[in-house]
């Protein structure tokens, strides 16, 4: 079997699906590895690594999208590398099927398996495969980091001859993986840290990071039986929002991770509320890709409004290319060890993993939701 690992080409992608080290152990189980000429070199994997470890390097992506059993990506392939797919391969990838309606149609039609890397079950068994939870912890650090470079100030306490500088106050709104990382990251850096989530299940988890939680009156039930938030009603919202401004008021960096699973990400911060902020305040939009939970975010792009500035880039994990690959990559490792049988792929149906993620198989679209929806929105085009 071949696994071909192709350039990311998303604007600001930094990323590779596969480095080198995973490599050399998947090549072991008697797998074929051809990597596209260039692929991990933004991450800092050269060339000459990947061939080290066993891989065939291609230059040209059309002669490895034709050649590979499987693609493993990070994003989904646009429609003209889905087209140049060989027929009947497979595609592992973060694919947010209900943004990709046309690639999927495509894959489909080409009978491409697609594996979608977001629909893993959060369970034990899939843990250590889960990109959400590695690339959330590398976007939560990294978001720190860049909020420390905007502030013109501090983070620490520093006591010093010439005075003593108090330390930075930082928000974190949404305490899941990305927030819990954040708050991590902030408090190891001096921060004042508080926090805020709709789920009262994080509360010790933020205590025990060494930060403040923000407790809210709010009706439930607030948490999905998978452990998701869940969306809050209009009085609830309210409430969750004035919890918000009171700490919103005193902080110099709010980072905000507030997601909703398939829908938009919650508004939490309107634009009187950053009206409202310090002056050089910094706020960091996590949520950016799915609408934002700042209103005046824009995603992909650095702002200032009201002398705040807002980061609403798309892909903050890329940033840290070199580690997030590494995760990424071992994640895909666990995965393929668990789909991969005497050298072949095998999706099998009673399968929790395979038969949650399976997007496209056998020639159709096998996830019914995402098929239903396609239907209706195809009715409603006639
Ligand atoms: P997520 O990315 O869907 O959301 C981020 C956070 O935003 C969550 O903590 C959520 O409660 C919060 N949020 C949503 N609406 C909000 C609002 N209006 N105001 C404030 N906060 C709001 O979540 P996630 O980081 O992927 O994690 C969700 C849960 O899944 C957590 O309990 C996490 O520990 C769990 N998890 C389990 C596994 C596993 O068992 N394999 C893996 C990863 C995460």
């Amino acid at each position: 079997m071949i696994i071909g690992v192709a350039a990311e080409t998303c604007a600001g992608e930094r990323r590779v699906a596969l480095v080198p080290e995973s490599i050399q152990r998947l090549i072991r189980k008697g797998v074929e590895v051809y990597v596209q000429t260039g692929a991990g070199a933004a991450a800092g994997f050269a060339d000459e690594e990947f061939s080290r470890a066993g891989a065939q390097l291609v230059a040209s992506p059309q002669a490895l999208f034709g050649a590979l059993d499987l693609m493993v990506k990070i994003h989904p392939p646009s429609c003209e590398d889905a087209e140049a797919l060989r027929q009947g391969a497979s595609l592992v990838c973060l694919l947010y099927a209900r943004r990709n309606q046309d690639v999927i149609r495509r894959l489909a039609a080409r009978n491409v398996s697609t594996f979608a890397l977001e629909k893993l079950p959060r369970t034990t068994i899939a843990q250590a495969m889960d990109v959400l939870s590695s690339q959330s912890t590398a976007a939560g650090y990294r978001a720190v980091i860049v909020a420390a470079h905007a502030l013109a100030k501090f983070f620490p306490m520093l006591m010093t001859p010439a005075g003593t500088i108090a330390p930075a106050r930082v928000l974190v709104v949404g305490a899941g993986v990305a927030g819990l990382q954040a708050i991590a990251t902030a408090r190891r850096l001096g921060a004042v840290v508080e926090a805020f989530d709709v789920r009262p299940a994080v509360r010790e988890e933020v205590a025990s990071l060494g930060a403040k939680f923000i407790a809210a009156e709010l009706e439930g039930p607030l948490e999905t039986a998978e452990g998701y938030a869940r969306e809050l009603g209009d009085a609830a919202h309210a409430r969750a929002r004035a919890a918000i401004e009171r700490a919103l008021a005193s902080a110099d960096v709010c980072i905000t991770t507030a997601l909703l699973p398939d829908q938009r990400a919650p508004l939490l911060l309107t634009a009187d509320m950053v009206r409202r902020m310090r002056p050089g305040s910094v706020i960091v939009d996590l949520a950016a890709e799915q609408g934002g939970n700042c209103q005046l975010t824009q995603p992909g792009k650095d702002i200032v409004h009201y002398g705040v500035t807002i980061i609403g880039r798309l892909h903050l994990a890329a940033e840290v290319a070199l580690d997030a690959s590494r995760m990424y990559s071992r994640n895909l490792e666990k995965l393929l060890d668990h789909l991969i049988r005497d050298g072949v792929l095998r999706f099998d149906a009673s399968d929790e993993i395979s038969h949650r993620c399976l997007v496209t198989h056998n020639g159709r679209i096998v996830d019914e939701e995402l098929r239903r929806r396609l239907e209706e929105r195809a009715e409603a085009a006639c």
